[in-house]
């Protein structure tokens, strides 16, 4: 079986979204500093585009979880594999992840930084997929795009660890 990508959302589509919620990220930090905090690996490609075009001061460290699941549903169970390198107290904690399907990853995530005492937690996310979403609790406070229940590539996001490098948003399709 062989794989093809369908577009779901193109480069110039993408890039200009990203523009406008940073915007409004500078807008709504004006006068504060942003710890963003990436969720390996997916959303390494959204945060740079993100943090380049945000216009208050920012800092960023990296996490890594594994859900146990297979490759295209996550199970809940949620496991650091990589924590933070620097402490949360008294922060302006952004979180960006890639996307938000079931919130379990993210409800687990949240939770635990939620206990390291930021100032401030508030969750960016580059898709949702509000349709499949299972956890209660999960409020994303900037989504890029909000998308049916596709299986999605691109700009992070994998399918058995390819296709992250694509500029773009697609949607993989066997035949
Ligand atoms: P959740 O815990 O919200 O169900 O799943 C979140 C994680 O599942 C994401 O961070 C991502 O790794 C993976 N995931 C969910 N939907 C998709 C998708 O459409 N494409 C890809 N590549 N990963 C997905």
């Amino acid at each position: 079986m062989s794989e093809k990508i369908r577009v779901l959302l193109d480069e110039e589509t993408v890039e200009k979204r990203i523009c406008e919620v940073a915007a409004r990220i500078s807008e709504e930090y004006k006068g504060k500093e942003i710890h963003m905090i990436c969720v390996l690996k997916g959303g390494v490609f959204f945060m740079c585009e993100l943090a380049k075009r945000i216009t208050v001061p920012v800092t960023l460290d990296f996490m890594s979880v594994s859900s146990y699941g297979d490759d295209t549903k996550s199970s809940g169970v949620v496991k650091i594999v990589k924590d933070l390198d620097q402490p949360l107290e008294d922060k302006e904690v952004l979180v960006v992840e890639d996307i938000i399907d079931s919130g379990r990853t993210l409800s687990y995530l949240l939770d635990v930084l939620k206990r390291r005492n930021p100032n401030s937690v508030r969750l960016c996310t580059l898709l949702d997929k509000p349709d499949r979403r299972v956890v209660k609790g999960v409020d994303v406070d900037y989504c890029c795009f909000n998308i049916p229940d596709e299986f999605v590539v691109g700009y992070g996001l994998d399918y058995a660890q390819k296709y992250r490098n694509l500029p773009y948003i697609g949607v993989v399709e066997f035949e």
